[in-house]
């Protein structure tokens, strides 16, 4: 990092921190931030919360000392005022979005209305995630073009369906024209029942195949429903044959569902990205985030001792969050650990007992590229030693529930942004680069075995 030679400190930082952290990251935590003044060395910053100042001070205390030309050791001359953000242009949903003339409005009678709350701006990212998210993002912008379709898989409350609709918000404030239907796998065999019933499926399938977006939720719901599969599969191929998007969620991956081979390989073609469960600071952030739409105020202390102890899927999370929130509003009380424990102390869950370690990660890694632990833990910058070590740290991220610190102390005591610009490297490079991917499932593999 250099020192600050310009005269507002802030642009400087920015230009910084934008290039090593992620977009969701620096949109969540850094975008928020408003400068206000610089004066007689003093900076004073607008913030929406105390969460984002925290993240700040906590995260960058030694750049800002060094831009502000202060000793690190002294508090940062930085003011912070707390002011609530602007409030966020809605996107329209689904049930909102006048339905074209041609289209009979009863056509479909499941379909599902995008929620409000599952964007993009809302979904935390974290090592656990990055990728699918990135995945998610790209095919929103540019549908039909770059991945398709998306194959999304994970545990259930880990933001599947989340991405999903977050897809569905940006395709429709991105592009009007498009024609989006969001369905459920069991909104369409309802939908095809009754339209059998009717006999009007040849109007269903004329509606389907006119789609320019379809997103399908839990596919795995298609499993033994021989007959429904054949058709879902038609429409599907339709779809994908005249570069119409397609994104699918599901429990599992294609491979382990019991669906013809035909309709697995067909899900296959494009990229198939896995959700998994986020690791002790996305937890945190996603708490936090959570609490703070609810008006709840939690420290970061709190919010840490509830993610240590709740860690198994969002869901739940979010379940603790809401009691802990009605207690506090009923009660009159803060959210303290002790009244943490008092009211959510019933969805703890009994503490990880996680095989992998460190040492296993650097050794797996190790073996895989050839170079020597003490290598990967040095300060070597030979190529293949520099990618191991990015590719040790990515895992040891995506894979330890130790805070950032703690994980760049592994490395031989590098800094947690050295730490986060290899996560980000690793997670980018893998969206084009299929051979690293695949050697990282290996490793993994190897890692969990
Ligand atoms: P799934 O479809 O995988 O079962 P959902 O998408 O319904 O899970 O997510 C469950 C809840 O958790 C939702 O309220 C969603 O907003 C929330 N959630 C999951 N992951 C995240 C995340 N990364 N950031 C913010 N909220 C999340
Ligand atoms: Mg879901």
């Amino acid at each position: 990092m250099t020192v600050c030679t310009q005269e507002n400190p802030w642009d400087t930082f920015l230009e910084l921190v934008q290039q090593e952290i992620s977009k969701i990251e620096y949109i969540n935590w850094i975008k928020p931030i408003g400068f206000r003044t610089f004066d007689a060395g003093k900076l004073t910053l607008s913030v929406p919360n105390v969460f984002v100042q925290n993240y700040l001070v906590e995260n960058y205390a030694d750049t800002l000392a060094k831009l502000l030309n202060t000793d690190e050791k002294k508090p940062l001359p930085i003011e912070f005022v707390i002011e609530a953000a602007p409030t966020k242009k809605r996107v329209v949903a689904r049930s909102e979005v006048k339905k074209k003339p041609t289209l009979k409005p009863n056509l479909l009678l499941h379909d599902v209305a995008l929620n409000d709350h599952y964007c993009f701006e809302t979904f935390i990212e974290g090592p656990s995630n990055q990728f699918i998210k990135s995945a998610a993002y790209g095919v929103a912008l540019k549908p039909g073009k770059t991945y398709n379709p998306l194959f999304i898989h994970g545990g259930v409350g880990l933001g599947k369906t989340h991405l999903l609709h977050s897809i569905g918000h940006l395709v429709q404030s991105k592009h009007k024209k498009i024609k989006l239907e969001c369905i459920t796998t069991e909104g369409f065999i309802n939908d095809l029942v009754y339209h059998l019933k009717n006999k009007s499926v040849d109007k269903m399938k004329r509606h389907y195949r006119s789609l320019d977006v379809l997103l399908v939720d839990d596919i795995q719901f298609l499993q033994n429903r021989l007959n429904f599969e054949e058709e879902f599969c038609n429409m599907f191929e339709s779809l994908i044959n005249q570069s119409k998007q397609i994104v699918i969620t599901s429990d599992k991956p294609p491979g382990e569902l019991n669906l013809s081979e035909r309709i697995i390989a067909r899900m296959e073609w494009g990229i198939v990205g896995h959700v998994g469960v986020p690791d002790l600071e996305t937890r945190v952030a996603i708490l936090q985030h959570k609490a703070e739409q609810k008006g709840l105020m939690i420290s970061s202390d709190t919010a840490f001792y509830i993610a240590e102890h709740i860690y198994k899927n969002v869901r739940q999370l979010e379940g603790a969050l809401n009691r802990l929130s009605a207690y506090c509003k009923l009660m009159d009380r803060e959210a303290t650990i002790d009244v943490v424990d008092d009211i959510l102390g019933e969805f703890f869950q009994a503490p990880l007992q996680s095989k992998v370690s460190i040492e296993r990660i650097l050794n797996s890694v190790a073996s895989m590229y050839r170079v020597r632990v003490a290598d990967i833990r040095g300060s070597s910058r030979h190529k293949d030693v520099a990618l191991a070590r990015q590719i040790a740290m990515y895992l040891a991220r995506q894979l330890l529930s130790d805070s950032l610190v703690k994980i760049a102390g592994y490395f031989g005591g590098k800094t947690h942004s050295t730490l986060l610009h290899a996560c980000k490297k690793i997670a980018q490079k893998q969206e084009t680069d299929e051979t690293l991917r695949r050697q990282i499932a290996l490793i993994r593999q190897n890692i969990e075995a």
